[in-house]
């Protein structure tokens, strides 16, 4: 795909959503942090149901260390995984406390030192709650890029590190969100809602359909 096709991509998801944003419910980066770790192989409406429980109750890490594990279950334990999910993030809010004043962490590397924070995890903490240019490359922007041809790639890293290479700068910091949103409501992985995209005629996708 040449640079010109990837960048009017961009602004035409630009212009059907100027803002766009995560479907998770917060309102502090530790929330944020707090939200994403729920939300692996969860639904974003899941993890919400669960979190506007649980936040009014405890949202900080001391909070939340004082609920317990069993009392943070009770909290969550409607999303997949609750378990092992309330284990990271008790161990994750002793850490917060214990190295970095309660805060959560800027850097990518302090990030993904926490319990049950991976590379993706970082990149949408840094990016979402920090405003830098990152790209959480999940299920749909996996999709989304290889069938488009914006950015083709056998791993999730290589999709990563070829989007921060070609996706024009100005559109760099809200590129992750357009790719998921396009993923999670026109570009669906059985049946891509082809007919109703913006995009239809700048895809490379070969078996897409009028
Ligand atoms: S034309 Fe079809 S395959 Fe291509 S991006 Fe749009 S929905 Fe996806």
């Amino acid at each position: 795909m040449n640079k010109d096709k990837r960048s009017e991509i961009f602004r035409r998801l630009r212009d059907a959503n100027p803002s766009p944003t995560t479907e998770l419910h917060y309102t502090s980066p530790f929330e944020l942090l707090v939200a994403v770790v729920l939300s692996a192989q969860a639904t974003d409406k899941g993890v919400n149901k669960a979190t506007a429980r649980l936040f009014p109750v405890a949202n900080t890490p001391a909070a939340i260390l004082a609920l317990g594990e069993e009392g943070l279950k009770e909290h969550i334990k409607t999303i997949g995984l609750f378990n092992s999910k309330a284990a990271n993030i008790i161990k994750l809010c002793a850490i917060l406390l214990e190295q970095h004043d309660g805060e959560v962490p800027r850097d990518r590397e302090a990030l993904e030192a926490l319990p049950g924070v991976g590379r993706k995890t970082a990149n949408v903490v840094l990016n979402t709650a920090f405003g830098q240019p990152t790209i959480a490359v999940d299920t749909h922007i996996f999709r989304v890029s290889n069938r488009t041809a914006i950015a083709r790639g056998k791993t999730v890293l290589e999709v990563e590190r070829r989007l921060e290479r070609l996706v024009p700068v100005e559109f760099l910091q809200d590129a992750h969100h357009w790719l998921i949103l396009h993923g999670r409501y026109v570009c669906v992985a059985r049946k891509p809602r082809c007919a109703a995209c913006t995009i239809y005629d700048l895809c490379e996708f070969k078996q897409k359909t009028a």
